[in-house]
């Protein structure tokens, strides 16, 4: 029995709606009976901006918010730019959270990252090692904004009273994810790279780092159902995971993704890429314990996520707005 079922009629915003995350939380929601959805494009709604937020606010007046909307990236991004990972994302959260505790939201989901934990964090990394070490250089500037955020909602939760949640997700992919060949995460970083080496019929395939590196990965479409899990049954300050409990290295990734897209050349290893951090594998036990857990395996979803970039490439280019 849920904690406290979600008014399927209230007003729900979903920040990010053009996002891998908020892409699959707005077609969830929708699937399970939410009928009164309001999404905003950047072009149309600039996070960003503090008078924007609040004018839209004031005038939608959401019951729940779900703040999927980030600056996100893989490795080379995130070392690449700190700086916009760290203003944009602190700006966007701040304006939303703000604007959310002024205008009265009752129920808000925060979503942030495994990053956030320390960089040689026991595994599986568990709720309460935030803040006990140093960060993984890499996405330091990412981690600090997601952080800055966690810390907010636990500081409105406390000042005010108000009933909003944390969710840390693993690394994510599925349909709807950004497949730009430099600043992408690795999975569509190299379904893209393999797919056009098993098209030409390439001899070897460059995959970054060391290829030791373990990764967990959640589908988002998993995810997109924890969203609604948590908002119903967890009102907990302390931010709570959600991963699937299993990783693998990264080299075994690739062989994955060249067995599905069909590649049978050689795998290269570019070692003048950073490997970013040894493993980040979250403890579930906390939402296990709430009676969610992952259905997606990484095959299953590694094919479908395959499928659908093959039809985006048939619809035309790639790149997303
Ligand atoms: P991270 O989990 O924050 O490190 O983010 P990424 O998804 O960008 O990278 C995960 C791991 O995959 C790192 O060790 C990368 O070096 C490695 N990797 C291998 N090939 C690629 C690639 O083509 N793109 C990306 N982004 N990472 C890759």
């Amino acid at each position: 029995m849920a904690l406290s079922t979600l008014d399927r009629s209230a007003r729900t915003y979903i920040a990010g709606h053009r996002g891998l995350v908020g892409g699959a939380v707005l077609r969830h929601f929708a699937r399970i009976g939410f009928d009164d959805l309001v999404t905003r494009t950047s072009a149309e709604l600039d996070l960003r901006d503090p008078v924007a937020v609040e004018t839209f606010f004031a005038e939608q007046q959401p019951a729940t918010v779900v703040l999927a909307a980030a600056k996100v990236g893989g490795i080379m991004a995130n070392s690449t730019y700190p700086a916009d990972f760290l203003s944009d994302n602190l700006r966007i959260q701040l304006n939303v959270l703000d604007a959310a505790a002024r205008h009265g939201v009752t129920k808000l989901l925060f979503l942030g990252s495994s990053c956030i934990y320390p960089k040689y964090a026991e595994q599986p990394i568990r709720e309460d090692s935030l803040l006990t070490g140093l960060l993984e250089p890499t996405n330091d500037a990412y981690a600090i904004a997601k952080i800055a955020g966690v810390l907010h909602v636990q500081a409105l939760r406390r000042q005010y009273g108000f009933h909003y949640i944390s969710a840390m997700p693993t690394n994510l992919y599925g349909p709807g994810d950004n497949f730009d060949p430099v600043g992408s995460h690795v999975l569509p970083g190299l379904i893209r790279r393999f797919d056009e080496a098993a098209r030409v019929g390439a001899e070897s395939v460059t995959v970054w780092g060391t290829g030791t590196p373990r990764r967990e990965f959640l589908h988002v479409d998993d995810l997109a159902r924890a969203c609604v899990h948590l908002l119903e049954n967890y009102d907990e300050p302390e931010p709570i995971n959600v991963g699937v409990g299993e990783d693998l290295p990264i080299r075994e990734l690739a062989q994955l993704v060249a067995e599905i897209v069909g590649y049978r050349g050689e795998l290269a290893f570019d070692t003048s890429k950073p490997d970013g951090t040894p493993r980040k594998l979250l403890d579930v036990g906390k939402i296990h314990s709430l009676g969610w857990k992952a259905q997606i395996s990484l095959r299953d979803g590694l094919s479908e996520t395959y499928r659908w970039y093959r039809q985006q490439l048939a619809a035309g280019p790639l790149e997303r707005g």
